[in-house]
């Protein structure tokens, strides 16, 4: 198995839950008002008008040409835009690889696959349009435009035919924006996605909020607005661990800070956190105090994803409860970048 089916295979095992007696306010690192008025936050949702002008701006001196994909018959348009409409509306496997014979020779197709097929259909013959006529106006859009700038592929298209994992639905187009309240928060370059699955799924209706696949599942459409954002950043934070190959949660290093053991299945765990969630696994820590909340107490994934939170969005906690995890998450995930007061915004986020 390649490693990147490793990597995409251990988000699987760490999820956010929200199934607990414990409000949100211990339960995870950064409380409401500091989460909400964190330093440099960069949030702007980009309208519709402003996406379309994107997508056309950044293709302009693109090749252009003309050919079927999936069915629809496209002229003279950007390579950039075709190339998004492929991965946008063709079969991925369940490790999120796009599956290229699906498209280019059906005789390959088993029955299940072939039922599911989307009849996909528009009169256009231009990118930008088609997608409006297969996702809606506004979603066809949204999708063009957030898998260009940050490589995430929310077409629940490319994930819905046999074999798949979960059930992906449509975002709706509001919530599927929410992504741009949090994104920007890391510094430019922190994430290296690449046709990178960010689903809304109906797979869990309790519990399980989302994973870091990612998949947000129909919990998240009951909590806050706030902790909405929350969670997307949560999911986002741990795949701050999984760059160019690297498993930072997983890391010795990170394990040692933390204080960390795994206890053989099935030992009686003496700490058991309280908070369900299926996947944390049989971990302990010698250290809980210096974790920043109950949820990062779960496993060294949890406390990785969480340190992030605390990191980005309240700080002073990190600080307070481990110097030692701050140095390293400065250190490993934001390349000495720090968010402690305003006065950091300028060199976070004015670099050229
Ligand atoms: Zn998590």
């Amino acid at each position: 198995m390649r490693v990147s089916n490793l990597v995409v295979l251990v988000p699987l095992f760490v999820s956010l839950v929200a199934n607990s007696a414990a409000g949100t306010e211990t339960k995870y690192a950064a409380r409401m008002e500091s989460f909400v008025g964190a330093p440099c936050r960069n949030s702007n949702t980009p309208t519709l008008n402003e996406m379309i002008d994107w997508l056309i701006v950044s293709s302009k001196d693109d090749r252009h040409d003309s050919r079927i994909i999936n069915r629809i018959e496209f002229i003279d348009q950007p390579e950039s835009l075709l190339h998004l409409f492929t991965i946008l509306t063709s079969y991925h496997d369940p490790f999120g690889k796009m599956d290229a014979n699906v498209d280019s020779n059906p005789l390959h197709w088993s029955w299940r696959q072939f039922k599911k097929i989307p009849r996909y259909f528009s009169r256009s013959t231009s990118v930008i349009e088609a997608m409006q006529d297969i996702f809606g106006n506004e979603l066809g859009v949204a999708l063009l435009y957030i898998a260009a700038r940050n490589g995430l592929n929310a077409s629940h298209l490319a994930y819905n035919l046999e074999p798949h994992v979960g059930n992906p639905v449509p975002w709706d187009f509001h919530d599927l924006l929410k992504l741009y309240r949090v994104i920007d928060d890391f510094p430019p370059g922190s994430f290296s996605f690449s046709d990178k699955r960010f689903t809304r799924d109906s797979s869990f209706k309790e519990g399980i909020i989302g994973n870091a696949v990612i998949n947000i599942y129909d919990p998240w459409l009951r909590i806050e607005p706030w902790f909405q954002e929350y969670a997307i950043a949560h999911e986002l934070a741990h795949n701050l661990a999984y760059q160019n190959g690297l498993s930072l949660d997983g890391s010795t290093d990170w394990k040692s800070i933390g204080r960390w053991e795994e206890l053989p299945p099935g030992t009686p765990n003496p700490n058991p956190v309280p908070i369900e969630d299926i996947f944390k696994g049989n971990w302990i820590t010698r250290a809980p105090n210096e974790t920043v909340s109950l949820y990062a107490q779960s496993n060294p994934s949890e406390d990785f994803a969480e340190s992030v939170m605390a990191y980005r969005y309240d700080p002073e906690i990190l600080l307070q409860k481990s110097a030692t995890k701050y140095t390293f998450i400065r250190d490993s995930v934001f390349h000495g970048l720090q968010f402690l007061s305003s006065s950091d915004c300028g060199i976070a986020f004015n670099r050229p």
